[in-house]
């Protein structure tokens, strides 16, 4: 099946429409006409070249969310017309530990991701969600169970709302925990939500002084300007975990400052270029730790989505027609979106 698209040739060249081909679905598939997809940083840096590796054409896109138009025989719980969404993960061995336990994004023969992974399918590699239509194997669609005039906003939750869920969950971030949330920013903005839903007092960072109010309508108890020197120090020794999401080299002492002793400061951001190393003394002294995290598993994925239907969370997004997505990207290198782009899927039909 032939199907339009919007991807890039070279990591220097424009997003433009093409045509793509999925594949008929078979017995496990299911099919997916995709009614919006979100733009995640992730895509940015991908498309345009900023982590290795990148395969041309590049269709990105990893916040899906869509209906079902085909259910391939041996496939449960999916029937024609069900609201449903693709994050990250389209398949992954199955077979080995961390499939085994549900952590797909971590398996040992490498997760395929939604683009830009190795495939049989053409041309060789997976195409993303800039697209009209997908097909995935039943094991890696996920359930929504929202209002259905919710699902454009509910798109960024399949990226941006596990990749955050995920460690908040990890580090038991709960009631009587003082948690910070550093770049407020696509995921951030969905960091401070599910922290505060969980019950932790929850301060939001930013280099933003637009970003101010905007965080405590999030749900923030408190923000701090990142920059302002004193507004850090009045913090000093006391969160019990950070999660930092900025998607650009920075330097990570003043946040290690922050931390009591024995907590952590989970890194999710990516970014083109790597911090400057941080002052081991800062680490030494205090016994505090600096973690990754990446994405989450499927399992975790559902439970995100149920938990986010059961409290009534979603983006807040800014809607784009595809044809606006490199002036998109362009705002997004600024911070300038409150907070996450999500394309209009109808639009590539203009
Ligand atoms: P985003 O919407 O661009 O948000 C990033 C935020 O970081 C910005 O809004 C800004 O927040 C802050 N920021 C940007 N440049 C900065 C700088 N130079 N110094 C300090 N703060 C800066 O991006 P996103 O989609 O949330 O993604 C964030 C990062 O996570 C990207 O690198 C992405 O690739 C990565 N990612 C990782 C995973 C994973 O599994 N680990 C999953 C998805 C995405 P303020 O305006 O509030 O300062
Ligand atoms: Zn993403
Ligand atoms: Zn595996």
């Amino acid at each position: 099946m032939i199907v339009k698209a919007y991807g890039a040739y070279a990591g220097d060249k424009p997003l433009e429409p093409m045509d793509i081909e999925r594949r008929a679905p078979g017995a496990e598939d299911v099919e997916i006409a995709i009614a919006f997809c979100g733009v995640c940083h992730s895509d940015l840096h991908q498309v345009r070249a900023e982590w290795a590796g990148t395969l041309y054409p590049c269709v990105p896109g990893h916040e899906i969310v869509g209906h079902v138009t085909a259910v391939g025989a041996h496939v449960d719980g999916f029937k024609v017309g069900d609201m449903v969404g693709v994050g990250c993960i389209v398949d992954s061995c199955r077979h080995c530990n961390p499939c085994d336990e549900g952590m797909e994004q971590f398996c040992e023969k490498g997760l395929t991701g939604t683009y830009n992974s190795v495939v049989a399918d053409a041309p060789g590699h997976t195409l993303g969600g800039y697209s009209e239509r997908i097909v995935v194997n039943g094991k890696y669609v996920l359930k929504i169970s929202h209002k259905e005039e919710d699902l454009a906003a509910v798109a960024p939750l399949l990226c941006a709302g596990i990749t955050t869920y995920s460690p908040l969950r990890h580090w038991q971030v709960g009631p009587g925990k003082k948690v910070g949330v550093v770049g407020i920013g696509g995921l951030g903005h969905m960091g401070v939500k599910l922290a505060h839903a969980m019950g932790a007092h929850v301060v939001a960072f930013t280099t933003s002084e637009s970003k101010r109010q905007a965080a405590i309508d999030l749900g923030a108890d408190e923000v701090v300007v990142s920059t302002n020197r004193d507004e850090m120090k009045a913090h000093a020794g006391s969160f019990d975990f950070i999660l930092n999401t900025v998607a650009a080299s920075h330097d990570l002492n003043p946040f290690l400052i922050l931390l009591k002793r024995d907590s952590t400061m989970c890194l999710v951001g990516a970014p083109e270029h790597q911090h400057p190393s941080p002052n081991v003394m800062l680490l030494l002294f205090g016994r505090k730790s600096i973690a990754g995290s990446l994405i989450g598993g499927i399992a975790e994925t559902q439970e995100m989505l149920d938990f986010c239907a059961e409290k009534n969370i979603v983006s807040d997004i800014e809607m784009i027609p595809i044809q606006q997505i490199d002036a998109a990207y362009d705002r997004l290198v600024k911070s300038d979106v409150k907070y996450r782009f999500v394309i209009d899927n109808a639009s590539l039909r203009a």
